[in-house]
Order: structure tokens, then C-alpha cells, then sequence
């Protein structure tokens, strides 16, 4: 049976705080895209904790992600996995995406599991950014993108990231078995979700 992990509101709030000096020393970020619904909670207890004084809260921007698994049938050959945006980026609140060039990036998730999520996110946030540097102009500098997850589980991965991202920019508050872990947004009942935390 898979194990499960039972994680806290209180623990999710602690896990973004022990974080934050990191991903200020390392990545200072200008602006934060959620990848929803698990990365909401994480980037606003983040920003709390991300606040220097004197300067306004980061913005965040939130991206809604959904993974589904193709299976394979006689009419399907390929088995995959395909992700679909069912949100993209507030262009409204954001200005135009030539506002992301040259901009230090958090992607913020809850977990890392297969990382077909990230893979997608990265790719086709860089892809989108990159064709506004280039409008703007050759010299125009690069966005730098880095992630930040609660959990990463320490399995083979189907996704894959650009090597140095993962060396550098890439910040996992727990690096975990492959369990399933049940957030406490997802609970119903939170008192016994919370039971459940505590007799872990
Ligand atoms: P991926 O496999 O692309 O890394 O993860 C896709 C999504 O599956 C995650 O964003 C998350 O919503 C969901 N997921 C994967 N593993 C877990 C888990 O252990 N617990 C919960 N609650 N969701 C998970």
C-alpha cells in the first residue's frame, strides 16, 4: 500500500518560512506564478515571509495546470501524459509579457511528482517570454525562472528540467519518498485530517 502523509496548514506554513531566506539569498524574486490550485497556498504564506521592508509584496501570478493520463487503447498508440492549461497568465494585471523580460521568476507548486507539470510550465513560460524578448530586441536580457515546491519526491522523473535549473534554482522544502501526501486544502474534514497528522 502507498504510504500517506498527512501534512498541516501549520506545517505548510512553517515549511514556506524555514524556505524564504533561501529563495530571497538565491533568487531574490520580482514576481511569483502559482501553479493552481496546490500552489496558491504555498506563494501567499511565501509572500509573507518573501516582504522586505520598504518594498511592495511580490505580485502573484497564478497558471492553472491539469494533468491527465492518456491510457492505451487499439485506437491510441502512444500511452502519455498530457497537460492542459485550463488558466494562463493575467495579461490584464500583468501588462503585456514583454513586462516578464528581463523579470526574476518563482514558480511556486506544492509538490513534484512526476514533474510533467513543471517540465510543461517551465517550457512554455520560457517559450512565451522569449518571444517577447525577441520583439523587443536581441539585447534585451533574459526572465531567469526558478522553482520552488513543498515537497519533491525522490523518484525517477517523467518530466525533465534544464540541468542547471535543478542545481540552482530549484528550491524543495522537503525531499520525500514517493508517498501520496494529502494537503490540508484538499481535507473535508479538516479536524480529522489533522488527527491524522498528528498520530504520524
Ligand atoms: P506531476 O506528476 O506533474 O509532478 O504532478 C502533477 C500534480 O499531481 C501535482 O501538481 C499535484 O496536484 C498532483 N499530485 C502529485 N502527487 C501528489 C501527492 O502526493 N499528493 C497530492 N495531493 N497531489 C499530488
Amino acid at each position: 500500500m502507498v504510504e500517506k502523509l498527512y501534512v498541516t496548514y501549520n506545517d505548510v506554513h512553517k515549511l514556506c518560512q524555514q524556505a524564504a531566506p533561501k529563495i530571497l539569498e538565491d533568487f531574490k524574486p520580482q514576481l511569483m506564478i502559482a501553479i493552481g490550485g496546490g500552489g496558491y497556498v504555498p506563494a501567499r504564506i511565501l509572500r509573507s515571509f518573501l516582504k522586505q521592508p520598504g518594498s511592495p509584496n511580490i505580485p502573484i501570478q497564478a497558471i492553472g495546470l491539469s494533468l491527465y493520463e492518456s491510457l492505451g487503447s487499439s485506437e491510441v498508440e502512444e500511452i502519455g501524459t498530457k497537460v492542459t492549461r485550463t488558466q494562463w497568465l493575467d495579461l490584464s494585471a500583468l501588462g503585456e509579457m514583454g513586462n516578464l523580460v528581463g523579470k526574476r521568476v518563482l514558480i511556486v507548486d506544492e509538490v513534484d511528482d512526476t514533474r510533467t507539470t513543471l517540465e510543461y510550465a517551465v517550457k512554455e513560460l520560457e517559450k512565451d517570454v522569449e518571444e517577447a524578448r525577441q520583439k523587443i530586441g536581441p539585447d534585451a536580457p533574459k526572465a531567469e525562472f526558478s522553482i520552488f515546491v513543498l515537497h519533491n519526491k525522490d523518484k525517477p522523473k517523467k518530466g525533465q528540467l534544464p540541468d542547471e535549473m535543478v542545481n540552482s534554482r530549484y528550491i524543495a522544502a522537503v525531499t520525500c519518498g514517493d508517498a501520496w501526501i494529502n494537503y490540508p486544502w484538499e481535507a473535508i474534514d479538516i479536524d480529522e485530517h489533522d488527527g491524522h497528522a498528528q498520530k504520524a
